[in-house]
């Protein structure tokens, strides 16, 4: 058994789509990204690099390759998980929280979890996504962006 941790956090942008778990979801404003910026499937994609110790989405997708510019990150997501398969793991769980201030994320988690799943050629219960704000503390609380965390389990 292998565990991974990720974390990703990302600004908020004017004129961005919000795009997090791979649903896009109704806000003025997206977060700034060379890719999609969804810092979910970042986090998630991290947590699993980590537990198969092969490395992080910078090294595998470098953010100054124009091939990743505006990139869909449920792929990248989905090509980390299979690079973690060639190594021979297998994905068993993932749990991710994210911390918004806002927009209310909670009526999102359902879909978002069936997204990443199907990224991770997987079933949604296999993965879990959590919301929470961050009590207006801070950067978060103040709305400038967002953080996730995410941990994943490989057998
Ligand atoms: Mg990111």
């Amino acid at each position: 058994m292998r565990v991974g941790i990720g974390y990703d956090s990302h600004r908020f942008a004017d004129g961005r789509k919000l795009i997090l778990g791979g649903v896009e979801i109704p806000h003025r404003q997206g977060l700034a990204g060379h890719s999609d910026a969804d810092a979910v499937a970042h986090a998630l994609t991290d947590a699993l690099l980590g537990a198969a110790g092969l490395g992080d989405i910078g090294r595998l997708f470098p953010n100054t390759d124009p091939r990743w510019s505006n990139a869909d990150s449920l792929q990248l997501l989905n090509q980390a998980f299979l690079k973690v398969v060639e190594a021979g793991h297998q994905f068993v769980h993932a749990d991710i929280t994210i911390i918004a201030e806002h927009p209310t994320l909670g009526p999102h988690v359902d879909r978002m979890e069936e997204k990443l799943a199907e990224a991770l050629l997987s079933a949604p219960a296999h993965v879990s996504v959590k919301a929470k704000t961050n009590e207006g503390m801070g950067w978060i609380g103040k709305g400038e962006g967002i953080a996730v965390i995410a941990v994943a389990v490989l057998g």
